[in-house]
């Protein structure tokens, strides 16, 4: 049954440190909204319980992608369209730019925010598996002030997140050190737009004299929430790229993925689908040549 707009409240703070103080005031009490896809989606299905909702929409400080020497900070409210057009993340963070391109559709990608991405938590959110393999850092805020946490310890659970009930998703910071890094990201859904996905893959590889020196993988979609596979990354790490190397990676990951079946696919679809891009990938890094 469609939800009734009267039993919410909605208010727009139009700043940060006013949206803070708000937070602040009755922790716990309030539910940001940012683009809304995620929380007008359950509004309309009848399933928003929160009953006091705070807009960040149209926050400056929420919304700007900076470029450092070091890092490029992306803020919580900057959205899909803004990652897409950004020179900067397309050129130091083709995958994240890659993953923007293909959230939802071209509509959904004008409103959807990275923060809202990774703060509602889904087990197949896009823009993870980019960000974990970009060893990216998420910066919460609150009256308190910032802190920082990796992206790798951000989830806790499904749906569950290290925000306290009084703290914003302030910014993304990501370093600018993959240039020399084969990269990597596939999605696997039912159809190539519009669609949840059934596993996705990314990987960043650091390969020197024929080794691989680097190696971060993470899936989304395999797990209660998007990780990192570090068994397989271990399997891997160090080693030229063989048959045998291949063969260990593979049974690495299938030995620490815990998917599920359900109305999109199966456990058993999914881990072989996860081991073959895994492949995909490796025997691509046996070639020389410019990241994908
Ligand atoms: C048609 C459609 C297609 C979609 N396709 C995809 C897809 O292909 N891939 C994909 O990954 N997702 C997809 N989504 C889901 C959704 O668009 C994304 O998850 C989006 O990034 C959510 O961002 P938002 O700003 O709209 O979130 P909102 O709905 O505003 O909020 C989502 C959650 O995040 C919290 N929140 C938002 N911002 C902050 C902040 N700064 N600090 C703390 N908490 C915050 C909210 O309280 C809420 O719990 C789709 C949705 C729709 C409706």
């Amino acid at each position: 049954m469609r939800g009734n707009a009267e039993a919410h409240e909605l208010v727009a703070p139009g700043s940060l440190d006013a949206a803070l103080d708000l937070l602040a005031g009755a922790p716990g009490q309030w539910t940001p909204i940012a683009g809304g896809t995620e929380l007008m989606v359950a509004h309309a299905a009848g399933r928003l319980t929160a009953k006091r909702l705070m807009s960040l929409w149209g926050i400056p400080d929420l919304r700007f992608i900076e470029t450092t020497p070091e890092n490029i900070v992306i803020g919580a409210c900057a959205t899909f369209r803004d990652l897409r057009v950004s020179g900067a993340v397309g050129d130091d963070l083709p995958l994240l730019a890659k993953a923007a391109s293909w959230i939802g559709s071209i509509a959904n990608q004008s409103r959807a925010t990275i923060g809202g991405n990774l703060v509602n938590g889904s087990p197949a959110a896009d823009s993870s598996p980019a960000l974990l393999v970009y060893d990216a850092e998420i910066e919460l805020i609150s009256v308190h002030g910032k802190r920082r946490v990796p992206y790798a310890e951000f989830h806790t659970g499904y749906k569950k997140t290290l925000l306290g009930n009084d703290e914003l998703v302030h910014a993304i910071h990501l370093p600018r050190r993959f240039s020399k890094h084969r990269q990597y990201l596939r999605k696997v859904g039912t159809r190539r737009a519009m669609a949840i996905s059934k596993v996705a893959l990314a990987a960043t590889a650091l390969v020197e004299e024929g080794s691989v020196r680097e190696i971060r993988l993470a899936a989304a979609s395999l797990a209660a929430f998007p990780t990192r596979l570090y068994r397989a990354e271990d399997a891997i790490c160090g080693q030229v790229v063989t048959a045998e190397t291949i063969q260990a990676g593979r049974n690495a990951l299938l030995a620490e993925v815990v998917p599920i079946d359900d109305i999109r696919s199966t456990a058993d679809y999914r881990k072989c689908v996860a081991a073959n891009l895994l492949e995909e990938f490796l025997v691509d890094l046996k070639t020389e040549g410019p990241q994908q």
